[in-house]
């Protein structure tokens, strides 16, 4: 997985540390009825209600100004970045997309830029992140902007549901961001800070949930500050009323905090749907090298999480089409386990080296499976799903490992790599080099949408 090399991206990746302090004062003082009601409800169900509605977004981006994230890449009103960075940071943690982010710009720094590039590109800008459909969403979108949009970025959330990928909370998010409406978000952390907050016991999965939780949130939207409001929300969930060991000490809302009073901080946010276990896929691959190029093909199936991206053929279809049997493999195999959201993938790989009796016969052979002999010094910069490059990693001969290992090295280490490179790579047809493996975790953005 590529790192943050840049000294601020490191501080940055580390969510901030809150230290303890007093709690800013509301800006306005609730009305003494106000204050009378909350006490008897909260007294009558066994601790605090949660904030009064009318101060607390004052209260958060106050919050926010001292312990919040700040200066981001994607902390700007461009649209574009906005976007990006929000697709990027669904299901992923900000830490895991700051080099991702930092590559994509580098190699396509605007809208422009992403309706000239072809789809390959962006899916090996990509490369790593996972949940690949959002690469392809992006490029779709660009795509439609291009030929219905008149070239310019949708400039309200209405709009920008149109695009391909994006949902309620993402375009309210980004239309907060960078257009001022006050147009609430329900991401996975608005959800949390919200049950929490006010003890919403009702199954965020459920109708009757979402529609509980979104009517919250447009009562707590502000008219004014909506950015640093959208922010503070997101940064609430992420950095302090974490899933797990929320900070309550820090919080500025711990004395009225329900699930906090109640006792069911870690009930909260409820489902109600119980997760399905999740079937499994057994599968078996040929690595195959010849010389210094691997044997890849390019997932062409219409649907699935690495279509577009290029991946080992199978065993059998080598097997039929003539590979060599790896029975007299070198003793190079391994097998990847990989989580996918709706099954588990357990694929055993062989590798050998084959010593063909002509090129033809390497090149039929290609032909027969409708892959490609890939140079191992050009992977670095290919669409790979993260397991693949883990298996080359591990199965190349030793001279193409180190090849391959100081390849993807000097990506992870450049991050984006330098704007005269992406210029290069992207002219040649080809995005920048990346590295696999990125974590995928609840993001800051992952929508309940
Ligand atoms: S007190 Fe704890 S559980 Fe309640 S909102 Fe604050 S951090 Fe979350």
């Amino acid at each position: 997985m590529p790192r943050a090399s840049n000294p601020s991206l490191k501080k940055l990746a580390s969510a901030p540390t809150n230290s303890p302090e007093a709690p800013p004062k509301p800006p306005e003082k609730p009305s003494p009825m106000a204050q009378a009601s909350v006490a008897e409800s909260a007294k009558a169900s066994g601790g605090a209600l949660g904030p009064d509605e009318k101060t607390f977004a004052a209260r958060l981006v106050h919050w926010q100004k001292s312990k919040g994230r700040h200066d981001f890449p994607w902390s700007t009103p461009d649209p574009y970045k906005v976007w990006i960075s929000e697709i990027m940071l669904q299901q992923t943690q900000a830490a895991t997309v700051l080099p991702y982010f930092q590559r994509f710009m580098d190699a396509l720094p605007d809208l422009k830029s992403l309706m000239n590039a072809p789809e390959d590109d962006v899916l090996a800008l990509w490369s790593g992140l996972g949940y690949y459909s959002r690469a392809r969403n992006i490029w779709k979108s660009g795509q439609l902007i291009k030929s219905q949009m008149g070239g310019a970025f949708p400039a309200s959330a209405a709009q920008i549901t149109e695009l391909p990928g994006v949902g309620r909370s993402t375009a309210n998010a980004i239309a907060a961001f960078c257009f001022g409406e006050a147009t609430p978000i329900m991401d996975g952390n608005a959800q949390r800070g919200f049950c929490r907050l006010w003890g919403i016991s009702t199954p965020v999965d459920s109708s009757a949930g979402k529609n509980e939780l979104w009517g919250l949130a447009e009562r707590l939207m502000p008219e004014t500050d909506t950015a640093a409001y959208t922010q503070a929300v997101m940064d609430f969930g992420a950095t302090l009323c974490k899933p797990k060991n929320p900070d309550c000490p820090l919080c500025p809302f711990q004395a009225e905090c329900a699930a906090k009073a109640r006792g069911v901080v870690n009930q909260l946010p409820a489902k109600g749907k119980a997760k399905k276990a999740k079937p499994s896929r057994q599968e078996r691959w040929l690595c195959l090298f010849w010389g210094d190029k691997a044997l890849l093909k390019k997932n062409e199936a219409e649907s699935g999480v690495w279509r577009g991206l290029l991946i080992f053929p199978g065993f059998e279809a080598a097997r039929l089409a003539g590979a060599p049997e790896p029975a007299a493999h070198d003793g190079r195999s391994m097998v990847i386990e990989h989580e996918f959201s709706h099954y588990s993938l357990q694929a055993s790989v062989d590798a050998m080296d084959w010593s063909p009796a002509s090129a033809d016969e390497a090149l039929e052979l290609a032909e027969a499976l409708e892959a490609r002999w890939e140079p191992v010094e050009n992977l670095a910069r290919l669409p790979l799903p993260s397991p693949v490059t883990k298996a080359l990693q591990k199965l190349a001969p030793r001279a193409l490992a180190e090849t391959l290992a100081r390849d993807l090295s000097e990506a992870g280490e450049s991050s984006a790599g330098s704007q005269a490179k992406k210029k290069k790579a992207i002219g040649s047809g080809r995005a920048g080099k990346q590295k696999d493996g990125a974590a995928k975790k609840p993001g800051r953005n992952n929508a309940a949408e």
